[in-house]
């Protein structure tokens, strides 16, 4: 029975501790030792290894997970230190300025990352579908929200589906092309004015609405 030999195993290794008191060594000692049998100690650990497939490979796994939790703490630190640096304004605008430059000497690449974007774009609009975009139009009675143009008018994101905000009936708005040009990637905080922000709240959320 394989439990009785385990327990009798460590039945044996207590008593050998007990025994042998000064054969105990700290981790220290055990690489010192180490160091002096190096080439012994690597052939003997070589056939451990050969000898037991099932235990090198536990220990690859606990390795692994080791690591794998380690980088997913690094990920997060890291995180965390983004986050920070962009509550400081000084840092965005030099960022911002960087990214400018970033495309000025990649077009191409850049190029292939807004047709990305907006083929994200798209997957997101999914879900509002055509009776919402009818729902914001009337809403909105058929005019831009900013300057009261009924021409080219289209659905705009109120939060910026570049920051992560998706189109849906609380976060569409309605502006022609010329003034969603304007608003472009900005927080509405940064776009309408403080009366103007109050106002879109409104028609977005009225209060007496359930
Ligand atoms: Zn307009």
């Amino acid at each position: 029975m394989p439990h009785k030999d385990q327990k009798k195993g460590i039945t044996n290794t207590i008593k050998w501790r007990e025994e042998h008191p000064k054969k105990l060594e700290t981790p220290q000692e055990r690489r010192e030792r180490y160091e002096l049998n190096k080439e012994k100690e690597k052939e003997q650990y070589r056939l451990w290894r050969l000898n037991n497939p099932e235990k090198v490979r536990l220990q690859n796994e606990r390795r692994k997970k080791r690591y794998h939790e380690n980088i997913e703490k690094e990920r997060e630190a890291g995180r965390l230190r983004h986050r920070k640096l962009m509550e400081n304004e000084t840092h965005k605008a030099e960022k911002r300025k960087k990214v400018k430059e970033w495309v000025k000497q990649n077009p191409e690449k850049a190029k292939a990352i807004q047709r990305r974007y907006r083929a994200r774009k798209i997957q997101v609009k999914e879900n509002y579908t055509a009776t919402d975009e009818q729902y914001t139009l009337e809403l909105f009675e058929y005019k831009c929200f900013c300057c009261g143009s009924t021409h080219d008018l289209c659905i705009d994101h109120v939060y910026p589906l570049s920051a992560g905000y998706a189109l849906t009936r609380k976060n569409a708005c309605v502006l022609c092309n010329v003034c969603n040009g304007g608003k472009s990637n900005k927080m509405p905080e940064e776009f309408y004015s403080s009366d103007k922000l109050t106002e879109l709240f409104f028609v977005l959320s009225p209060p007496y609405a359930s």
